[in-house]
């Protein structure tokens, strides 16, 4: 499967998953219409499915036009946006399949940032949204902390560490100063500031990253690690320690960052 990350509007990514066998493709995530319009073109791919991880409006602005461009086109979301994701036609729940051409994929459901959040998983290829980002994770509008730190943990111990990670928005610089004020001395984030300042200076998307990369340098999964243990504890004197408790601390202080 071949994928091609879209910018749209200021920070968003889409993602456009072409089955190079049979030529239909798919959107992930269609934040805007002209962009995904324009490279479903430029392919001359057959555009099948849309695929929202969830129902705000930076992510789903390009549906209504793009449906009205391309009819018949299956649009996939989470059961219980139906009433949020207009035009939603395929309601999907954690386990669903999904199939794009010749490739299968399977939904991840991942609650925290809202309560519909869902991930798309195509091989080693996860779109996360607004769940998972380069180096931090969503906010909680509408889920729990440990809905969210349970989402986090089952994507970080249920898949491989080459999985590529394709997340909804453009935040991976920002993530890693907070990366790096958490826990200062990991040389991962560093190395990462790196990677990602050249990238950036380039014009070029941080996305995808690995799990692999996440795991080293994304404090939302590294909330054992004693470097963020010690940060908690002294930012938050007397809280608990557990990882639930960690993850809860970061997210409130990633907030006001
Ligand atoms: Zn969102
Ligand atoms: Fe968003």
């Amino acid at each position: 499967m071949k994928i091609i990350s879209l910018p749209c509007s200021f920070d968003n990514y889409s993602y456009l998953l072409i089955c190079e066998e049979t030529g239909i493709a798919a959107v992930v995530d269609p934040a805007e219409y002209y962009p995904i319009s324009c490279a479903v073109a430029d392919a001359g791919v057959s555009l099948r499915a849309i695929l929202c991880t969830h129902h705000h409006a930076d992510h789903i602005g390009g549906l209504d036009d793009l449906l009205e461009e391309f009819s018949g086109v299956d649009v996939y979301g989470h059961a219980g946006d139906k009433r949020r994701i207009h035009g939603l036609n395929s309601p999907v729940a954690e386990g669903a399949t999904v199939q794009i051409g010749r490739n299968m994929g399977r939904v991840l459901y991942t609650p925290g940032h809202t309560a519909g959040s869902i991930c798309y998983l195509f091989g080693e290829e996860l779109f996360t949204g607004d769940t998972l980002f380069g180096a931090g994770c969503g906010r909680l509008f509408e889920g729990t902390p440990k809905q969210m730190h349970d989402a986090l943990d089952t994507i970080a111990h249920s898949l491989p560490p080459a999985t590529r990670i394709h997340f909804g928005h453009e935040y991976t610089a920002h993530n890693l100063k907070f990366a790096h004020f958490v826990e200062p001395g990991n040389a991962a984030v560093a190395a990462r500031q790196e990677l990602v300042d050249r990238q950036r200076t380039a014009g070029q998307p941080t996305t995808p990253s690995t799990l692999a990369d996440e795991a080293a340098t994304n404090p939302f999964l590294r909330c054992r690690e004693q470097g963020i243990v010690d940060t908690v504890a002294q930012r938050f004197f007397g809280e608990d320690l557990d990882p639930l408790s960690v993850f809860t601390a970061l997210r409130r202080l990633r907030d006001v960052f």
